[in-house]
């Protein structure tokens, strides 16, 4: 029903779930009612954790010193159009923790001006979240399918990829992503795989002054002299050629998959990511390839004040995460109009993913025999607000990306790093406290990258597309999130 080859096609896509693999008919019906209303796909956003933040070219001077400040996020001036503010934070005194208690303004560290209004009481506000996140959880049943699908044919193109070309002999998959993280919601079809190539003594320079772009030189010659294929004429280590030469193993390859149907989709004009379609009928998966490297060296100087988890997850974490690998994506950014072939990009998805994994300020937070929480329901309903909305206005909201929230949320854990200030009751409040931080992000244009805080994942020349957004969301936080029960075909 759908042979078009190019990523672009997953927006115009059936919104019908993959045919289920294995599943009894009556489960699978009674699964489907529940579902389907809430079935979308979002165009050209990434699900992965590894969600490419946008073109650091476009991106103003560097917004030190605005880094979020441990303060209420709904201080701030609503857009014109919100006759109504957005809610209060609360105390963040444990007193105050009852759902149904009224938001204080007092209770605001910096005096913000707290805003009563509210359409449904606080009770049936959450009533209809838990909804939500209930529809999502189910959706992710289909997700689990897919991923089997995808971890079988990756299994068999590393394989390959390994024995073909000895630069690749240690490739590793790694799991990335969101739906490794347990919070994939919706696009059951897409999928991020990291392939990782472990480099040793590579010397990073600074590509601009995001902090995040790197070039990649050899301190040493490699011992693998296949390597130098890889190089251009300063030495630099070309994401690109790489890329070339995987994408051209990986094209051979898929034809000798039995059972499955694989494709690679047609490149673009200058640009080799890599991105394969599965035949799953009566839709397709689609799954790109990011290339990695692994690197056992210290992180950059530009991550140095980033990760402020001290508070939050403890001095003892950050550091022995600051202690782990260095990795860099050759991703290929959706929004650059230059390319950039021999550029590279921090990718911190690895730590993002166990901080969303173990989460708590207390280390037996949502274990089984411990106090829940609901941080990762929170980033749930964030990641499905922006997905639905961007549904919703595809063309303003096309700069968004789901990494946009991610970081929102982990800046909001920061901000409030006790388990008693996630109390699983409290959802609503919860969520709208992280909704009115990216908000208030939103409407100062600086949302800081969680590891490099030099770096503003906002520019400031989208100034009205970061106003459009805080607009639609204060509008779905005063009406009681319409969206979430709103069902979008693609266009
Ligand atoms: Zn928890």
């Amino acid at each position: 029903m759908d042979t078009a080859g190019s990523r672009g096609a997953r927006a115009r896509r059936g919104t019908r779930p993959a045919a289920p693999r294995n599943r009894g008919v009556e489960k699978g019906s009674e699964k489907g009612a529940a579902r389907s209303p809430s079935r979308v796909h979002v165009a050209g956003e990434s699900p992965s954790g590894a969600a490419t933040p946008r073109a650091p070219q476009t991106d103003g001077p560097p917004g030190r010193g605005s880094r979020p400040a441990r303060r209420a996020p709904a201080a701030q001036e609503l857009p014109a159009s919100g006759a109504e503010a957005l809610p209060a934070p609360r105390s963040r005194a444990p007193a105050a923790r009852a759902p149904a208690a009224p938001r204080s303004v007092a209770a605001v560290p910096d005096g913000a001006v707290a805003a009563p209004a509210r359409r449904l009481p606080p009770a049936a506000d959450a009533l209809r979240l838990r909804e939500v996140l209930s529809r999502l959880s189910l959706a992710r049943e289909d997700v689990s399918e897919a991923a089997t699908l995808v971890n079988l044919v990756v299994l068999h193109l590393v394989q390959a990829i390994r024995s073909k070309d000895s630069c690749f002999s240690s490739i590793e998959r790694r799991s990335a992503g969101s739906y490794y993280e347990q919070v994939k919601i919706s696009e059951p079809n897409e999928f991020d795989i990291m392939l990782v190539m472990p480099v040793a003594r590579i010397q990073l320079d600074e590509a601009d002054d995001t902090g995040a772009f790197y070039y990649v030189s050899f301190k040493r010659n490699p011992k693998e002299k296949g390597w130098l294929k890889f190089l251009e004429e300063d030495g630099k280590l070309s994401a690109f050629k790489m890329l070339q030469a995987l994408r051209d193993i990986i094209k051979q390859e898929v034809k000798n998959i039995k059972d499955v149907e694989v494709t690679v989709a047609r490149k673009k004009v200058g640009c080799p990511a890599i991105t394969l379609q599965i035949k799953n009928p009566p839709s397709e998966i689609s799954v790109d390839i990011i290339l990695t490297l692994e690197a056992q060296q210290s992180w950059p100087l530009s991550t140095q004040g980033g990760l402020k988890i001290e508070q939050w997850l403890g001095t003892k974490v950050r550091r022995d995460m600051r202690f782990r690998s260095l990795y860099l994506v050759a991703k290929q950014n959706k929004n650059e109009k230059v390319l950039r072939g021999n550029t590279w990009r921090l990718s911190f998805s690895h730590i993002e993913k166990d901080m969303i994994k173990n989460h708590g300020n207390s280390k037996t937070c949502c274990e089984s025999d411990g106090p829940k929480c609901c941080r990762k329901r929170c980033l749930k309903l964030l990641k499905y607000l922006l997905e639905q909305l961007k549904m919703k206005y595809p063309k303003e909201l096309e700069k968004f990306c789901s990494y946009h929230v991610k970081t929102a949320f982990l800046h909001s854990c920061v901000m409030w790093p006790n388990d008693s200030d996630w109390h699983l009751g409290d959802l609503d409040h919860c969520f709208q406290q992280c909704l009115g931080f990216f908000v208030d992000c939103l409407q100062k244009s600086q949302l800081t990258h969680f590891f490099i805080p030099q770096y503003n994942l906002l520019s400031l020349e989208d100034k009205a597309k970061h106003h459009f957004l805080s607009r639609k969301i204060c509008q779905e936080l005063n009406n009681g999130f319409p969206v979430f029960h709103e069902n979008y075909s693609a266009p």
